[in-house]
């Protein structure tokens, strides 16, 4: 056993079916009683049914959380949290929605309640991404970390197929470099193996029926336990990549997790042979970077950068950028390799061929 350090981070977090019903009781566990609700235009109908449930603990509603927490509107929701006095938010949504709830927690340290309805992961961590005039920045602080995480099965059953896939890839992402990362200990990987195990097989049960409550029980399950392993331990080459395509090319998030992932995987295959052989054992595959991108062919998702947006030559670029900042990864981070994987993630090529 190499030596290791292993620090979980304070959370209390409530799974099931129905735990809405709850909320009101985890608003006045926290000592509060004027929720700030928060949500995307999308999803304004179920957050104004939260604050309705709230009745009295709700303190309003701010529907206007955006992808990547843009500056401008956490600031218009800071405007709203003083006018309505709020002591605590309540996020409802995937990723945007949670980033919005902690952009206002690091600026006031309010106690936050999440309810995810994506696999995105954010809820369990203490990092934050922010974008200020098209740059995106990310940052840690304890105070970012969400208090409360209450996971309720029900509401993930209206996230469409696409989403599902695509964001249960980005959740399988986080586990995968989880395995292979420099600070990896044997708490967190156990963690990591179990998510890419429940999610690889939630998922294409999904596909096949999104009102599947055991395959979406299971798809959450997985999606929280990848999000630990994110908020956990540090990231490494895939990651830097999705950063750099994300904030440099405006792809989608979760989209560019998926196609990027099986390329990444092969790139530190080598360099990191037990790490694969869990992700292979979490999949029932022989081989992790082919699997992972069986799982994501076989899910009907995107598997090629030039279908989610990247122009052909901005490839330079994008290896360019992902060089340029030396960081810690199994394989050491080579231009040309680094130019090469991104060409195979371009046109969508199984990796090792065939
Ligand atoms: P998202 O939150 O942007 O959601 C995508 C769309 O789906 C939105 O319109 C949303 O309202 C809708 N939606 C969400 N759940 C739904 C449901 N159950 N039914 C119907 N519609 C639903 O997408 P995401 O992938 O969850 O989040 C991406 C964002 O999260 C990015 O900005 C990313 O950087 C961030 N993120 C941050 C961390 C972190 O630790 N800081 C981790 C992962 C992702």
């Amino acid at each position: 056993m190499q030596p290791f350090t292993y620090a979980s981070a304070p959370s209390r977090v409530v799974f099931g079916s129905g735990t809405l019903g709850q909320i009101a009781d985890e608003v006045k566990a926290l000592g509060c009683a004027r929720a700030l609700v928060l949500s995307t235009p999308q999803q304004a109908d179920a957050a104004r049914d939260l604050a309705d449930r709230l009745g009295g603990l709700s303190a309003g509603l701010f529907t206007e959380a955006a992808m990547h927490t843009p500056v401008e509107i956490t600031e218009r929701a800071m405007q709203v949290v003083r006018q309505v006095g709020a002591d605590c938010t309540v996020a409802l949504g995937g990723g945007s929605t949670t980033g919005l709830g902690k952009a206002i927690a690091l600026r006031t340290d309010l106690p936050q309640i999440v309810i995810p309805t994506t696999y995105a992961g954010s809820e369990a961590t203490a990092i934050l991404g922010e974008t200020r005039a098209g740059l995106k920045t990310t940052q840690r602080s304890p105070k970012i970390l969400p208090e409360v995480i209450l996971y309720d099965v029900d509401l993930t059953l209206t996230l469409p197929v696409g989403l599902s896939a695509t964001s249960g890839m980005n959740a399988i992402a986080h586990a995968v470099e989880g395995l292979y990362t420099q600070d990896a200990n044997p708490i967190v990987s156990l963690m990591a193996e179990e998510g890419i195990r429940a999610l690889g097989s939630a998922l294409p049960r999904i596909a096949r029926d999104p009102g599947d409550r055991e395959a979406r029980s299971d798809a959450l399950y997985g999606a929280w336990l990848c999000g630990v392993v994110l908020g956990s331990v540090g990231m490494a080459l895939h990651h830097k990549l999705c950063h750099t395509l994300g904030g440099t090319f405006d792809l989608p998030h979760a989209e560019t997790h998926t196609v990027v992932l099986p390329h990444a995987a092969a790139y530190n295959a080598a360099a990191a042979p037990e790490a694969m052989a869990r992700v292979a054992r979490a999949l029932g595959v022989k081989d992790a970077p082919q699997g992972l991108y069986d799982l994501a062919n076989s899910l009907g998702t995107p598997v090629a950068l030039k279908d989610i947006g990247m122009p052909q030559d901005g490839l330079d670029k994008a290896a360019d950028l992902a060089v340029a900042n030396p960081y810690w990864n199994p394989r050491p981070i080579e231009r040309a390799a680094v130019r090469a994987l991104l060409d195979d993630a371009f046109f969508g090529r199984r990796p090792g061929g065939a």
